[in-house]
């Protein structure tokens, strides 16, 4: 397989998991205290890198979560959000200091449009602002990233100087948030590249890469940051996040476990956890994941149709690009419904103790396709009653179901 391409030589790319914060503040989704603690446990599991904990200053009660966090986790980075005021900043230090790896993310608005509508202060103030945060945030921990809020919509010079004066103050990560996903992959390519040739010291650092799903282009986005040399990704599992939330942990993780080839990069996340992850924020946010979700949604590695699942049993690689253990399902699966063909009602009915052949077979098949008629898909129970109808009225006796 090509994901062991290159491992030790590879460079590494920095996961960072936002679920936590950016994933809180999906409208709706919430999480409680007991579950953040486990969702970091999970993180954790999963061997992210970063695990973004959430925002001290927001409330006692979310100060108090991070603080737990940081307690709890011992094998990831914990990081804690902060705005670039004093009080957010010590906040968070306070609510991080006792990690393992402690991390504040310091966040600076950037583009005019949230300078002159929101903050209504001068550009140089700003980047007074960020040297500032940055220089306070360094008294708490060594670990500091800064973020440009809106950094695609700001004036990339301007960017520029904001992530020198970040550096210059004792960032070692400096991030571009396509905060209202607005960019497209070639913008955020050309972007890339800009500030890795014009950012002075900026190789000293790792450019990280923050991107949103408004247009559907944010695993995209972080996929052509990396190719043009960022090295730390934010996202979330499920793409959980702000409207239509973030980069999804998930997909950006096979992408470049599946085409290393062409990502040619080294990430220390255990895919194995990413449907078992997925599932348990799926559960906490009551935010449903789509069946038809990449990777992991129930149907990912599902196939309906006869001509798919008859290949499929011949070579999965026909029709299938990634092993579903690697991400921690038990198998594809193969689905009865109206599309389905003899192969794979045949595979599928033996793999619940049916051995069907011939005119049991031929007669299972035939009252598939009536009853799917009017149904989408059959259900393992049906299935199996189809079975032992066919293998009754064909007179042949079974003694193996359980
Ligand atoms: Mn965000």
């Amino acid at each position: 397989m090509e994901s062991l391409i290159g491992i030790g030589m590879a460079e590494r790319v920095i996961i960072l998991d936002t679920t936590l914060r950016d994933g809180d503040q999906a409208a709706g989704a919430a999480f409680t205290p007991n579950e953040k603690l486990q969702l970091a446990l999970q993180l954790q599991r999963l061997k992210v890198d970063v695990i973004e904990a959430g925002f001290p200053a927001a409330s006692e009660a979310e100060f108090l979560n991070v603080r737990r966090i940081a307690e709890e986790i011992k094998d990831s980075a914990v990081c804690a959000f902060a705005r670039s005021n004093i009080r957010d900043i010590q906040l968070a230090g306070e609510a991080i200091c006792k990690a393992v790896s402690p991390r504040i993310e310091v966040a600076v608005p950037v583009s005019d449009i949230h300078i002159t509508c929101q903050l209504r202060k001068s550009h140089s103030d700003i980047l007074e602002m960020t040297r500032e945060a940055v220089h306070q945030a360094r008294k708490f921990v060594s670990d500091v990233a800064w973020i440009g809020v809106d950094s695609t919509r700001a004036d990339r010079g301007y960017l520029a100087r904001h992530m020198e004066a970040a550096i210059d103050a004792g960032a070692a990560t400096v991030a571009i948030a396509d905060t209202v996903g607005f960019a497209t992959p070639p913008e955020i390519d050309a972007l890339v590249r800009y500030l890795l040739a014009n950012v002075e010291g900026i190789h000293k650092t790792t450019l990280a890469v923050h991107c949103h799903d408004d247009l559907g282009l944010a695993t995209a986005n972080t996929l052509v940051a990396l190719q043009a040399g960022a090295r730390e990704v934010q996202c979330t599992v499920n793409g959980l996040g702000e409207r239509a939330g973030n980069a999804a942990l998930e997909e950006v993780v096979m992408a470049v476990n599946v085409r290393n080839g062409i990502y040619p990069f080294n990430l220390g996340v255990n895919t194995r956890e990413l449907v078992a992850t997925s599932q348990m924020v799926m559960r906490m946010s009551g935010f449903a994941v789509s069946p038809n979700k990449a990777v992991v949604g129930i149907n990912a590695f599902a196939h309906g149709s006869g001509m798919h699942q008859d290949a499929l049993l011949k070579a999965a690689e026909t029709y299938q690009i990634m092993d579903p253990t690697l991400v921690g399902r038990s198998g594809q699966s193969l689905v009865i419904g109206p599309h389905s063909g003899r192969h794979g009602l045949k595979q599928k009915l033996l793999e619940l103790g049916y051995p069907l052949e011939g005119n049991s077979l031929e007669q299972a098949f035939r009252l598939v396709r009536e009853q799917t008629v009017s149904r989408k898909l059959l259900g393992d129970e049906e299935l199996r009653s189809i079975a032992l109808q066919s293998l009754s009225q064909n007179g042949v006796t079974t003694g193996m179901q359980s």
